[in-house]
C-alpha cells in the first residue's frame, strides 16, 4: 500500500533496517485502532521518515488502517469473549443499516439484536454454533443469510477466530464475512442442475455407463444398476465391476469376444463404435441390444471418458429376423410360382421380373440396366406393336391388362405368353406399381390352333359332303326325268321318221316328254322350296348387345391373331325384329373375313371396328371395317363359290347378304382409303321379311 507522504505500508517486503514499533491494544466502540497483544515480532513494521515526529507518524499509521478496515470489501466485526459485537466496520454497517448502539435494545443481548439480521431459517444454527465457539474457543465458520438494510436476505461466508493473551485467555474475537450470495445461487444453480442431469440420466428408459480406460471402474446409471441387480444375483458382492465382470456376467458368451476386441479398438483408436449383442435379462433370457460407444474429449483433443449408452433393440431385431425370414420365403415363393412375374414403375419401367422369367429370357438378374429395357426387346415383332398399344393405354387409364402375345426365350423360340396385370394404389388411390404375371399357353395355343383348323376342315368337309350329297342327289332326281326326256325325244324323233310317220305314237312320246319336264320342274322347285327360308320367329333385339356377344365369343380367336376389335355403339338404338342366330352368324363371317383379311398385312396395329348407328328414321346401319388388303375383286364377291383363299368356300358374304336380304335390310362392300374393307347392312326398324 502507498501511501501519499512517504512510506508508511504493511507490505512485509519492507521490513528491513527500518525501525519498528510495537503498539499495545486499543479498544473502543469509537471506530477500529490497531492491536497488536504482547507480540514478540512486530507484525506490521512501521517505516518512520527521520524528521517526522511519532505522533504524527502514529496519527498517519491510524488513518490508514482505519481506512483500509473500512475498504476491505468484507465485512469486519468484533466481539468480546462472551459474544458481545464491540465493532463493525463501515461496510457491514451500510449493509446492515445498523451500527452498535442501534443493537442497544431493552432486554435483549447485542448478540441477539445482530442475529435478528440473520435469516430465520439460519438464525438458530448461527447462535447455536458461535456460543459453541464461544466456550470452546474454536474457530466459527458459517454460511448463513443476512439481512440487509432494505431487507433482502444475502448469502454470507463468515468466519471469526479468538485473540488470546499470553495466559491463552481470549480477549477478543474478530470476524470477517463476505457476500457469497451469487456464488450461493450459481452452486445452487450447479446443483439443481446436476439434480436434473443425474434424474434425466436415470429416467431416459436406456442404459448409460461410462469408464475411462478397459479396466477402470464403471460407473453405471439407475437403470444399468437396477438391471444388474435383476440378473447377477451377487450384484451387490462384486463390487465396482469392470467391463471385463460386464463380459463375464451379462454378455451372450458367443458374442462376448467380439464386443471385447470391437471396445479394444475404439479405445485404441479413439474413435466410437456401435456393436449388437445379446445381453442377459432376468431369469437368463438374452435379448438383443444395441450398445454406442463414444469418446469424451478436453480442448485439445485428448480422450478423458468414454461413454456408452445400451439400447433394446431385441424386438426390433426379432422383427428383422422374421421380416428377412418372410421376405426370403416370399422371394422363394416369386421364384418358384411356376409363371413369370415382372413389376412396372406407373410409367411402365420394368423394375422386377422373377428368377423363372430372367431364365426364360435368359437376362441377368442383377443387371439393372437390362432390366430397364427387357420389354423393349423380348416380343415377336407381330405383336410389339399392340402390347405397346393396349399396355400403353392401361398404364394411362389405369385399367387391367389382359393380352396373349408371343416372348422370345432365351434359345430366341417364340412362345405364346398369357399376360396380365393390375395396378397397386396408394390410399389415394394413385398407382404406385404394377405388378404383372405371364405363363407359356404356347402348347395350349398350338393345341387350340391345331383343334381349329382341325374343326374348320371338318366342318368344310362336311359342308362339302353334305354339298356333294345334295348335287348327286339332285343330279339324280332331275337326272331320271331328263334322262326320260332324252329318250323320248328320240322316240319321237323317230316315229315322226317312219314311212309313214306314226303321228298317234309321236304324240304319245311328246306327252310323256311334257309329263318329265314337269316332273324335273317339280323337282327343282322342291329344291328351292327346300332353299327358302321358313320365316322364322323374329323377337325384338338389341343389336349392340348382340355385337357385344359375338366379341366375346370372338375374343379367344381374335386374341390369337393379336387383333383388337373396337365398338362404338350408338346408345338407345331402337330394338330391331330379328332371327339372332342367324345376325350373328352374319357378324362372325365379317369379323372372320377381316381378321382373315389382315393376316396378310404384318407389323401394323390390327384392329376390327364395328360401328353401330341409326340410319334414317326407318332403320339402323352397321359397319364392319378392317385393316387389311381390301377387295381385290369387288365385283365378284357375292358370286357364290367365289373365293381367293386356300381354303376357302366362297359362300360367305354371299349368304350374309341372303340373311340381310331376308330380313329386309341391305347389305354392300367398299373398299377403304388408305387400305382395308368395310362391309356394311342395314336393317329396317319394322320387320320384313323378304319374299
Ligand atoms: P371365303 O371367305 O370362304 O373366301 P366369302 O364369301 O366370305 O368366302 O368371301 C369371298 C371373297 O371375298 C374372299 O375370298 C375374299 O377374296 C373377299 N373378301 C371377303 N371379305 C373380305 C375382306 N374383309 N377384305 C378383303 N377381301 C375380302
Amino acid at each position: 500500500m502507498r501511501c501519499g507522504r512517504g512510506m508508511v505500508g504493511l507490505s512485509c517486503g519492507m521490513i528491513s533496517s527500518a525501525r519498528t514499533l510495537t503498539v499495545s491494544g486499543i479498544s473502543g466502540v469509537d471506530g477500529p485502532k490497531v492491536c497488536f497483544v504482547g507480540q514478540e515480532r512486530p507484525i506490521m513494521p512501521i517505516e518512520i521518515e527521520d524528521q517526522k515526529p511519532v505522533n504524527e507518524v502514529l496519527r498517519d499509521r491510524e488513518h490508514e488502517l482505519s481506512l483500509l478496515v473500512d475498504m476491505v470489501p468484507s465485512h469486519l466485526w468484533r466481539l468480546t469473549p462472551d459474544g458481545e459485537p464491540t465493532f463493525f466496520n463501515k461496510r457491514m454497517v451500510d449493509f446492515l443499516g445498523l451500527d452498535l448502539p442501534d443493537t442497544d435494545r431493552p432486554g435483549m443481548s447485542r448478540l441477539e439484536a445482530v442475529i435478528e439480521t440473520v435469516h430465520p431459517d439460519d438464525a438458530a444454527e448461527f447462535r447455536g454454533r458461535l456460543n459453541r465457539c464461544l466456550v470452546t474457543g474454536e474457530r466459527f465458520t458459517m454460511r448463513y443469510r443476512l439481512r440487509r438494510a432494505d431487507g433482502v436476505y444475502r448469502w454470507m461466508s463468515s468466519s471469526a477466530e479468538p485473540m488470546r493473551d499470553r495466559d491463552g485467555q481470549i480477549v477478543q474475537w474478530y470476524g470477517l464475512c463476505h457476500g457469497i450470495d451469487d456464488q450461493m445461487h450459481a452452486e445452487e444453480a450447479l446443483r439443481q442442475s446436476r439434480r436434473q442431469l443425474q434424474q434425466m440420466i436415470d429416467a431416459v428408459p436406456v442404459r448409460i455407463w461410462s469408464v475411462t480406460s478397459m479396466d477402470s471402474p464403471v460407473y453405471f446409471n439407475k437403470r444399468y444398476q437396477d438391471h444388474f441387480r435383476s440378473v447377477i444375483a451377487n450384484f451387490e458382492a462384486i463390487g465396482e465391476p469392470r467391463i471385463e465382470t460386464l463380459l463375464r456376467e451379462l454378455i451372450h458368451p458367443e458374442d462376448a469376444p467380439e464386443v471385447q476386441r470391437t471396445l479394444l479398438n475404439c479405445f485404441e483408436a479413439g474413435r466410437g463404435t456401435v456393436m449388437r449383442f445379446r445381453w442377459r435379462e432376468k431369469d437368463d433370457i438374452y435379448r438383443w441390444a444395441e450398445c454406442r460407444v463414444e469418446p469424451r474429449r478436453e480442448q485439445d483433443g485428448t480422450i478423458v471418458q468414454w461413454y456408452g449408452v445400451s439400447l433394446d433393440i431385441d424386438d426390433e431385431m426379432r422383427a428383422q429376423v422374421a421380416l428377412r425370414e418372410r421376405e426370403r420365403e416370399l422371394s422363394l415363393l416369386v421364384d418358384m410360382v411356376p409363371s413369370n412375374l415382372w413389376r412396372l414403375t406407373p410409367d411402365g419401367e420394368t423394375t422386377l421380373v422373377n428368377k423363372r422369367m430372367a431364365d426364360f429370357l435368359g437376362m441377368d438378374l442383377d443387371d439393372k440396366q437390362q432390366l430397364a429395357v427387357v420389354f423393349d426387346t423380348i416380343f415377336h415383332p407381330d405383336d410389339a406393336g399392340a402390347v405397346e398399344d393396349v399396355l400403353g393405354r392401361c398404364l394411362l387409364t389405369g385399367d387391367r391388362f389382359s393380352m396373349k402375345y408371343r416372348l422370345r426365350r432365351a434359345d430366341g423360340v417364340y412362345r405364346w405368353m398369357s399376360g396380365r396385370a393390375e395396378p397397386l394404389r396408394d390410399q389415394d388411390g394413385r398407382i404406385v406399381q404394377w405388378f404383372g404375371l405371364c405363363h407359356d399357353i404356347d402348347d395350349q395355343m398350338h393345341a387350340e390352333e391345331a383343334l381349329r383348323r382341325a374343326s374348320e376342315r371338318l366342318a368344310q368337309a362336311t359342308r362339302a359332303a353334305s354339298l356333294a350329297e345334295l348335287s348327286a342327289s339332285i343330279a339324280h332326281e332331275v337326272n331320271q326325268p331328263l334322262a326320260a326326256i332324252v329318250a323320248n325325244s328320240h322316240a319321237c324323233h323317230r316315229w315322226l321318221s317312219a314311212e309313214p310317220p306314226n303321228v298317234e305314237r309321236a304324240k304319245i312320246t311328246a306327252e310323256r316328254i311334257t309329263r318329265d319336264a314337269n316332273s324335273a320342274a317339280e323337282v327343282v322347285g322342291r329344291i328351292r322350296a327346300l332353299f327358302r327360308h321358313a320365316p322364322e320367329a323374329r323377337l325384338p333385339e338389341d343389336v349392340n348387345r348382340l355385337i357385344d356377344e359375338v366379341c366375346l365369343l370372338m375374343a379367344d380367336e381374335t386374341t390369337a391373331k393379336t387383333v383388337c376389335v373396337e365398338t362404338t355403339l350408338e346408345p338407345d338404338l331402337p330394338l330391331v325384329a330379328l332371327d339372332r342366330v342367324q345376325i350373328q352368324q352374319v357378324f362372325v363371317n365379317l369379323i372372320r373375313n377381316g381378321v382373315e383379311a389382315m393376316d396378310a398385312v404384318a407389323g401394323s396395329a390390327r384392329a376390327i371396328k364395328i360401328r353401330s348407328y341409326r340410319d334414317g328414321p326407318d332403320a339402323i346401319r352397321v359397319e364392319v371395317r378392317d385393316d387389311g388388303t381390301g377387295f381385290k375383286d369387288p365385283q365378284r364377291v357375292f358370286e357364290p363359290f367365289f373365293t381367293t383363299k386356300a381354303h376357302g368356300m366362297g359362300m360367305g358374304l354371299a349368304i350374309c347378304r341372303s340373311i340381310i336380304e331376308s330380313h329386309g335390310g341391305r347389305l354392300w362392300t367398299a373398299n377403304n382409303e388408305p387400305r382395308g374393307a368395310t362391309v356394311a347392312f342395314t336393317l329396317p326398324l319394322a320387320a320384313s321379311e323378304m319374299p
